[in-house]
């Protein structure tokens, strides 16, 4: 049995996330879903030749950003992780101390705790896409400046638009922000339907903030949730017409503007996705 299926182990997760686990007696806990967030499982990676060259070019290019002052003061840049596929998409805002050493978004206490967030709904960090919108640390893990998150947001629209995600949320008020375009409270934005160029978009607390603020974690188990909701019914089939509103989102997102990043190539939509 995969760890993801052991009951036991699920309620370690959502014990070490403050959620309290009641359990039926009369039904077997068959309710974690596979790994990948829906119904299938993330398909396996075998990518384009054309499409590695791209996230090679992509990685290179952050690599060596200049574009605003953080490079000065960065150990590395912190590109991002996981499925190259994934329909789960997390975003942060910055790398702290312990990703800037390590070149990895969401390590340390923070990234233990997204971990077990994600265990909680059933989800492998391999399975999902964690990046953040700043890819430098600014120095002593001050607020991401409107400059630098302009300067390098169209790295993470780039990654957004190579993973084509099936849901993305956004962790805590500066990645919603520089997503949604809006300086709304993040209380105003949590429990709403929101989307990122069609693409369903939810907002809950960063797990810095909820090491930070315990009684706040039932409320960001009660945003995955939700999101989990939103992913099932984005993959759920239109009884009239036999689509599911996935479908026509990678049918929208694939004839949308593509961004352009500086010595990036774009991508050439597979035959058949400009009809
Ligand atoms: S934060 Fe982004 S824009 Fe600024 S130097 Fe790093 S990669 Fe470049």
């Amino acid at each position: 049995m995969s760890t993801v299926h052991n009951p036991l182990l699920r309620r370690h997760y959502l014990q070490a996330m403050g959620i309290s686990v009641w359990q039926r007696r009369s039904l077997p806990d068959t309710d974690v879903p596979a790994p990948g967030g829906g119904s299938e499982p993330a398909p396996a990676v075998i990518p384009h030749s054309r499409e590695a060259d791209v996230w090679n070019a992509l990685q290179d290019a952050v690599r060596g950003c200049t574009r605003c002052g953080l490079h000065a003061t960065r150990r590395q840049t912190v590109f991002g992780v996981g499925h190259p596929r994934a329909q789960w998409m997390f975003i942060g805002e910055a790398p702290g101390a312990d990703e800037d050493a390590q070149g990895e978004p969401f390590v340390g206490r923070a990234g233990q705790l997204l971990n077990a967030m994600l265990f909680a709904i059933g989800l492998k960090r391999e399975d999902v896409y964690i990046a953040n919108v700043l890819k430098c640390r600014p120095p002593g893990n001050r607020d991401p400046q409107p400059e630098e998150t302009t300067q390098c947001e169209p790295y993470l629209i780039r990654q957004i638009e190579l993973i084509k995600p099936r849901l993305i949320v956004a962790l805590g008020r500066h990645a919603a922000h520089s997503l949604l375009k809006t300086d709304l409270p993040l209380a105003r934005l949590r429990g709403q339907t929101l989307s990122y160029q069609g693409i369903p978009l939810v907002v809950t607390y960063h797990p810095a903030y909820l090491l930070r603020t315990l009684t706040d974690k039932r409320k960001a188990w009660d945003d995955l949730c939700r999101a989990r909701r939103l992913l099932e019914t984005a993959t759920a089939p239109n009884l009239m017409t036999g689509r599911t509103s996935e479908a026509s989102r990678d049918s929208v997102t694939a004839r949308g503007p593509r961004t352009r990043v500086p010595g990036v190539p774009p991508i050439t939509p597979p035959i058949g996705e400009n009809a």
